[in-house]
């Protein structure tokens, strides 16, 4: 039996709220009322995810509703904001009950563990395409942006980079066969947003962003918003063993600089804070590695002194 909008909204997403205190009225109504808290910014970001274009067109259902969720997150964790409430536009072709069940698993899960309350949404019949907006709170003046390196800071990434765009290549050849390449591929699927990490980094980090797009392109965004240049030692570029094991050392290095989807952390702290930054980075369970520096060659970011292209990927343009 078919089932109908209200049914499917009713088992899949509002039997599962967390009835947070800040959440006055979740989904049922026309819209939700909502507690923002005081003194804080509202953080809010939107991220749809196209079957075919942001995921492989075999994407477990599950990873879809945890990747949709998690490229949100991300966002939130380069403003260091911490996560609250999160809203699901679901276009599908379908009311695949198997497809909305896994999708809702895998969605629930990542919220629970950030404690977001799904809290609204619609749901249309169409194309496969799944819009989250999320929102969260960050102290006013301790927000993260894009905009305040300064020359000399020290640039870190989190995690290991490289490993969703090798992932997506395995997906593309069909050569899932081994156990680094499954690792890889899940990398893709899931990426685990730095929601701690982002806000361990208020008061530490001058400029931060989420790379989605790859290092170069996303760093460039840095670049351009402060107004300044960057120099990166490829030779300190962090590669997983898993992406060394399926590429030679100089392909990896590659995927690294240009490949999109790691959802790793990429920030600018001054010299001064850097001892704190070690401090509480070594209780962190994602590695932080330095790669280079800020320097004020303006807008121009050099690998190893060449110079290189922050282009990333353009959906009206495609890749330049
Ligand atoms: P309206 O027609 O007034 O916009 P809807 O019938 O679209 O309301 O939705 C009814 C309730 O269900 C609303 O609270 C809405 O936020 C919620 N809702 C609809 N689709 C979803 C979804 N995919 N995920 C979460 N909540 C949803
Ligand atoms: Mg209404």
């Amino acid at each position: 039996m078919a089932l109908s909008e209200f049914s499917l909204i009713e088992s899949f997403f509002e039997r599962r709220r967390r009835g947070r205190d800040d959440v006055a009225l979740g989904i049922g109504d026309d819209a939700a009322l909502l507690r923002p808290p005081i003194g804080m910014l509202l953080a809010t970001a939107v991220d749809t995810l196209i079957e075919g274009v942001h995921f492989p067109v075999n994407t477990p259902p599950e990873a879809i509703g945890h990747k949709a969720l998690a490229v949100n997150l991300s966002d939130l964790a380069a403003m260091g904001a911490e996560p609250a409430w999160a809203t699901l536009s679901l276009s599908m072709p379908e009311p695949n009950e198997a497809f909305l069940k896994a999708f809702a698993d895998g969605l629930f899960a990542l919220a629970e563990q950030f404690d977001v309350e799904l809290v609204g949404g619609d749901t249309v019949r169409g194309p496969l395409v799944l819009t989250v907006q999320v929102t969260g709170f960050v102290p006013e003046g301790d927000e993260l942006t894009r905009a305040g390196a300064r020359p000399g800071d020290l640039l870190y990434v989190s995690g290991t980079l490289g490993d969703a765009a090798a992932g997506l290549e395995q997906v593309q050849s069909g050569t899932l066969d081994s156990e680094d390449a499954r690792w890889l591929r899940e990398r893709l699927d899931r990426p685990t947003p730095r929601v701690a990490l982002g806000q361990a980094l208020r008061g530490v980090a001058t400029s931060c962003i989420d790379i989605s797009d790859g290092l170069c392109a996303d760093l460039g965004h840095i670049m351009e918003r402060s107004i300044l240049g960057a120099e990166i030692d490829s030779s300190l570029l962090p590669l997983s063993s898993q992406l060394l094991s399926v590429k030679d050392e100089e392909a990896a290095r590659q995927l690294a600089l240009y490949g999109g989807d790691d959802y790793e952390l990429c920030f600018t702290v001054p010299e001064t804070k850097e001892a704190e930054l070690m401090r509480f980075a070594a209780t962190f369970d994602v590695p932080i590695t330095k790669i280079g520096e800020v320097n004020n060659e303006v807008s121009v970011m050099r690998i190893d002194g060449e110079p290189v292209t922050t282009s990333g990927y353009d959906h009206f343009r495609g890749a330049e």
